[in-house]
């Protein structure tokens, strides 16, 4: 037996050793949504390549999605595959919006751990190296949680009491301040692509599987070239699918209207019939209040039916189950 034992210690010695040999360097997937960025994304992948180089214990690669840019953001993606193996290119077909193409750059990316950024420089490269060392230490999931950030005012202001609204509607824990940059972890990877709904909140999604999740602080910059991708309307689909995606309050809210409503007009007849007994002589108004009155609940049946017409019409997209993006190509460093 003390041979055998010696035999089977050898071998559980050698075997272990031999794969974390193999495992030893983690390989860190970049995730980054690439729309018409076509002045800023050589200047962006330059500054993460030479912030990166502060971890040579790691091995690196870069999934860009090209999000159907139009103004020829893809050449100069090719360039940058060419010039560096790490890249990697996946081209949409069409525009698919923030939420897609992140959500594609998860299903490609084959990293150990995963970190979502933007790629105009608002995200400080340098910033991802705190969340690969607060993933080191244990955490699973690392949010980048804005101190301060350099947006318009009207901006600041409306995420400012969107983030705390939403928190005050859901179960969910969602980080406040939060974007989609953030480190996860290869499970949290994995458990991420099981998530397909079509109307995507995807912090919200993350926030909501659990694991070691921990925040990082950091100061938002200022956009590198180019505006905006996220113009007024997007932003509101975005804040309506983070809305109807993880909180039911809004349809509630309908039914306390109702009863509010309803209780406004039994104080009215009540009103009238009292003034009529007691106070034959003063008529209740008529044709100015009646207007009023139709005006506010045609309205407010209204507004009640938007409201259900968003969570319908997710519910309508949701059942067509189609893919959620097309891929035209993946294009890697020795393709063209
Ligand atoms: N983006 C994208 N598809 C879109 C809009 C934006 O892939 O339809 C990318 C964009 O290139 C950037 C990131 O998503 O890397 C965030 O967009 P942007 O900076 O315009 O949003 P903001 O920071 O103003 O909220
Ligand atoms: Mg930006």
């Amino acid at each position: 037996t003390a041979a055998m034992e010696s035999v089977v210690s050898d071998d559980t010695r050698e075997t272990p050793s031999a794969v974390s040999d193999q495992r030893h360097r983690s390989l860190i997937s970049y995730v980054l949504p690439v729309y018409n960025e076509r002045e800023g994304i050589w200047a962006f992948h330059t500054a993460l390549t030479e912030a990166i180089a502060a971890r040579p214990e790691f091995d690196f690669e870069f999934v860009y999605i090209n999000d159907g840019s139009t103004d020829g953001t893809l050449p100069i993606l090719k360039d940058l595959a060419k010039n560096d193996h790490r890249v990697r290119i996946v081209d949409f077909t069409r525009n698919y919006g923030h939420q897609l193409a992140i959500t594609a750059g998860i299903d490609f990316a084959a990293g150990d751990a995963l970190i979502v950024m933007d790629t105009d420089l608002q995200d400080p490269p340098q910033v991802s190296l705190e969340l690969i060392d607060a993933w080191r230490e244990g955490a699973e999931i690392v949010h980048a949680r804005r101190r301060t950030r350099r947006d318009t005012a009207f901006k600041r202001t409306t995420a400012h009491a969107y983030y705390r609204l939403l928190r005050k509607c859901t179960e969910v824990d969602i980080p406040l301040d939060t974007g989609d940059f953030r480190l996860l972890d290869r499970r949290a990877a994995e458990e991420l692509r099981r998530f397909r709904e079509r109307s995507r909140f995807v912090r919200g999604m993350v926030a909501s599987m659990g694991f070691r999740q921990q925040e990082v602080l950091y100061d938002r910059d200022e956009r590198h070239s180019g505006d905006t991708k996220y113009p007024l309307g997007k932003m509101l689909r975005l804040a309506v699918d983070g809305m109807t995606g993880f909180s039911t309050v809004p349809l509630r809210l309908i039914m306390r209207l109702g009863f509010v409503v309803l209780a406004l007009a039994f104080a009215g007849i009540v009103y009238a019939v009292c003034m009529r007994l007691l106070r034959p002589d003063i008529t209740v108004s008529g044709w100015t209040m009646l207007m009023v009155v139709m005006l506010g609940l045609g309205g407010t049946q209204m507004l009640s039916l938007g409201i259900l017409g968003c969570y319908v019409g997710r519910t309508y997209s949701e059942t067509q189950q189609r893919p959620l993006y097309i891929v035209r190509q993946v294009i890697c460093h020795d393709e063209d």
